[in-house]
């Protein structure tokens, strides 16, 4: 069998080592090609040592020089830059691109993956929300194959038929699941005094910072509901949402005739990441199996709007003109951000959000390119910010 040649983009986050993890199971079929990170080399460059690809790629010159020299002689090279990043994902000898990246910063080199006709496995989000139809449509020209990894959709993407087109007639709508976070029972009025470390734990899955805090104002969901809608091309009413605390079931599609399809599993990233690789086989992915006999209960309830206010505004940026999802990404990881840094209160996120897609209207034409995409962040980035500073003040 040949190989399959793997680019891991954020090989360093959660995401990344369990992508890792699973192509370590499977030396005979898939070989690493290209790394990267942004900031945490001393992982980056054991990494290299271990799996020694061609490329490491840095966004920053001063890191790369750093892991330059740590990685001398051994094969390795090192690349810096934003430009790099694209030039390994949509590099010719790249058969499979990771996009682990977290937040809007992998939008670029998702599109150069997507337009190099790659497979693309998408953890990334981010990318797609601000990208959009800019980012479909790129799949579609560059013959790209866009497998979901987030584990509602790929849980969504296990349950429909394989032939896409047969997709608009299957799906009545479809469901995904939600853990409700940390705080899906904690009174609203004391969200005011939830500090990071209380936000980043979240009860069933382990994941970076950025995914757990958005966990906890089911922000994440949000972003999942705009996902949902240009990977499976639904219209927003077709996404619901419900709490399942237990995160067993990771989604489901209720088809035309109602019958309802799901997929369950451990809550475990690799078994997302295992189908994304090997589609449409299956491989092991090192993940337990469930026990059912251990299983207590699977419950539902309807998220608490109350609690949870952010999650509204996936169908409010979805149904505003193109651009407003990617004010609202923008706008939710700086609110993100300066929550962790400590500058702003956990229930100020959201105040964040709100106010600044108030304040930043896409003008026509914007959401069509990415240069237009990358100027509509950065306007709803400082935006943000300026609410930040008027809240901490
Ligand atoms: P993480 O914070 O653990 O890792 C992020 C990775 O991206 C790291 O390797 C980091 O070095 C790199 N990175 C960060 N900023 C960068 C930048 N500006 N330029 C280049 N590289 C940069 O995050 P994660 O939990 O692995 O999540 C990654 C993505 O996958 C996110 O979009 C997240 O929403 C999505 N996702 C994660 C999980 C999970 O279980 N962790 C589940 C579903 C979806
Ligand atoms: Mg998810």
């Amino acid at each position: 069998m040949t190989k399959l040649r793997v680019c891991v983009l954020g090989s360093t986050g959660s995401i990344g080592v369990n992508t890792l993890d699973v192509m370590a199971r499977h030396p005979d079929r898939y070989e690493l090609f290209a790394l990267s990170a942004h900031s945490r080399v001393d992982e980056l460059a054991q990494q290299c040592l271990r799996w020694r690809p061609r490329y490491a790629v840095l966004p920053e010159a001063a890191a790369a020089a750093d892991l330059r020299r740590r990685l001398a002689g051994s094969g390795v090279e090192v690349l810096d830059g934003a430009a790099a990043l694209a030039e390994v994902a949509a590099h010719p000898e790249v058969d499979v691109v990771m996009a682990a990246i977290v937040g809007a910063a992998g939008l670029a080199p998702c599109l150069a993956a997507a337009r190099a006709g790659k497979r693309l496995l998408l953890a990334n989000k981010e990318a797609l929300v601000v990208g959009g139809a800019l980012f479909m449509q790129a799949v579609e020209e560059g013959g790209a194959t866009l497998l979901p990894i987030d584990s509602e959709h790929s849980a969504i993407f296990q349950c429909l038929p394989e032939a896409r087109e047969r997709w608009a007639s299957t799906i009545d709508h479809i469901v995904l699941t939600a853990s409700g976070g940390p705080f899906r029972t904690r009174e609203p009025a004391t969200l005011c005094d939830v500090t990071p470390a209380q936000a980043v734990a979240h009860p069933n899955w382990v994941m970076g910072r950025k995914i757990s805090v958005d966990s906890a104002t089911m922000m994440n969901k949000a972003l999942e509901v705009i996902e949902a809608r240009w990977l499976f091309g639904l219209a927003p009413e077709q996404i619901r949402v419900v709490i399942h605390p237990q995160s067993i079931i990771h989604s489901m599609v209720v088809c035309r005739d109602h019958s309802v399809l799901a997929q369950l599993g451990t809550p475990d990233m690799r078994v997302p990441i295992a189908y994304g690789l090997a589609w449409p086989e299956r491989i092991a992915s090192g993940a337990s199996a469930l026990d059912f006999t251990q299983l207590a209960a699977l419950s539902f309830e309807p998220a608490d709007a109350r609690r949870f206010p952010g999650l509204q505004l996936a169908w409010d940026a979805l149904a505003a003109p193109q651009g407003s999802s990617a004010v609202l990404n923008a706008a939710n990881e700086v609110a993100v951000a300066a929550f962790l840094a400590g500058a702003i209160r956990f229930d100020q996120i959201h105040d964040v959000n709100a106010h600044t897609i108030d304040a930043t209207r896409p003008e026509a034409g914007e959401a069509a390119t990415l240069a237009g995409l990358l100027g509509l962040d950065a306007r709803a980035r400082a935006s943000a910010e300026a609410r930040v500073r008027e809240l901490a003040a």
